[in-house]
């Protein structure tokens, strides 16, 4: 198997290939060849690996390797910050959604060269600890020229852009929940939809309830975006079910699920195998970190067969870091899970609530985003919390941050 790889990079002394897929596991030493169009072409036993003479190799001594993380759900796109509002909610007070509006200000305010400074920033901050896919969000806008400036500034970053006009009602029109629908499904929905992939929704206490959640999502889907959910982060509410009803790519957040939520995701497809068209439980452990609430029952999600995702929800209000491996920990240490099942959430359970089959996986076809860690296993992840153990990115093949051991 040799498909253009003889322009592409062979990385060889893999102590532990984590591959995602249903393999799992390439034990060592093992090695991994990238194809010279950024795909990955071949992974296995060193033993086993083909002739390709002519390619670059690196050696990584021993370390181990995984796939670069994919965080499919951040607000990276806003202006200020909240440390005092955090501040006080560690002192006591509880998270609120108006909070957001603090933001909104700020952003308003800003220009476009420095939302795109601040996202930048923050883009390159997680790419330095392993994140080589980021789904971007717009919310702090509220209003049609601003939304869409969010969007436009967020496509010099990603290409996974989700039109979230939806967050919370504007100060402007507090009181006027209906109005403001109107104007998210109409005009702005308009201006905003060829910048993004994605329409989302805040279903929940203090946002947007069921039936303004349903028009939202109806209107998004007519306009060619597919659909993900806020869902359930507050309370337990009709979030989760109308995610599922309506075939959402993700609903996100899943703190408070009753036994009817659980039993609509495990209906909604098929796991680990191909979760490729089921609704994901995107998990956010981090808001609950940032927070100081209970965490999802993510155990009850993943033994019902439930697909499930990790990803950062990084915002200047409830999660204000772009950590996939603090996540990790997070949701081993709090959520009782794997940290096996924890790296797939966070790669390929990523990759399946953005629908991108191509990502997540370190098999053939898929594209070559791994991460080489400074440890001889994955399970370190968990083991050395805290500790930055990202020693090299590759994104499509290429050195994208950190170097090589
Ligand atoms: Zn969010």
């Amino acid at each position: 198997m040799s498909t253009g790889a003889a322009e592409g990079l062979v990385i060889t002394g893999i102590g532990e290939l984590t591959t995602a897929d249903d393999a799992e596991m390439v034990e060592g030493p093992a090695a991994l060849v990238c194809a010279g169009d950024g795909t990955v072409a071949w992974v296995g036993r060193q033993g086993d690996l083909p002739r390709q003479a002519g390619t670059a190799r690196v050696d990584v001594g021993g370390r181990a390797v995984i796939p670069g993380f994919v965080d499919s759900h951040t607000h990276l796109v806003f202006a200020g910050h909240r440390a005092s509002e955090w501040n006080a909610r560690m002192a006591g007070r509880p998270y609120r959604a108006g909070g957001i509006r603090t933001t909104v200000d700020a952003t308003r305010a800003a220009s476009d060269a420095e939302l795109l400074h601040n996202a930048q920033g923050l883009a390159d901050e997680a790419l330095r600890s392993g994140t080589t896919t980021l789904e971007i969000k717009s919310g702090y806008g509220l209003d049609v020229a601003h939304e869409e400036r969010i969007l436009a500034v967020a496509a010099a970053i990603s290409d996974e852009r989700t039109f979230l006009g939806a967050h919370v009602v504007p100060a402007e029109l507090a009181g006027h929940p209906d109005e403001y629908v109107e104007l998210v499904c109409g005009p702005m929905l308009d201006r905003c939809a060829p910048h993004a992939r994605w329409i989302d929704v805040f279903c929940d206490r203090g946002a947007f309830d069921e039936d303004q959640s349903r028009a939202v999502l109806a209107a998004g889907r007519a306009a060619g975006l597919g659909l993900r959910v806020h869902a359930n982060q507050l309370e337990e509410g009709p979030g989760v079910r109308l995610g599922v009803e309506l075939g959402a790519a993700s609903v996100d957040h899943c703190t408070h699920l009753s036994d009817a939520d659980i039993e609509a995701l495990a209906g909604s497809g098929t796991s680990r195998g191909s979760p490729h068209g089921a609704t994901v439980a995107t998990l956010l452990p981090a808001a609950e970190f940032s927070t100081r609430s209970s965490y999802p029952d993510a155990r009850r999600l993943l033994d019902a067969g439930v697909t499930v995702a990790l990803a950062s929800d990084c915002n200047p209000g409830s999660s204000f870091t772009t950590s996939m491996p603090l996540v990790i920990a997070l949701a081993v240490r709090e959520m009782h899970m794997t940290l096996d099942e924890a790296l797939w959430a966070a790669t390929a359970g990523g990759a399946a609530a953005l629908r991108r089959p191509d990502l997540g996986r370190l098999v053939p076809g898929c594209r070559a985003d791994l991460v080489v860690l400074e440890a001889p296993t994955a399970l370190w992840l968990g083991y050395r919390p805290g500790v930055d153990l990202v020693r090299t990115v590759v994104r499509g093949g290429h050195l994208v941050a950190g170097g090589w051991p």
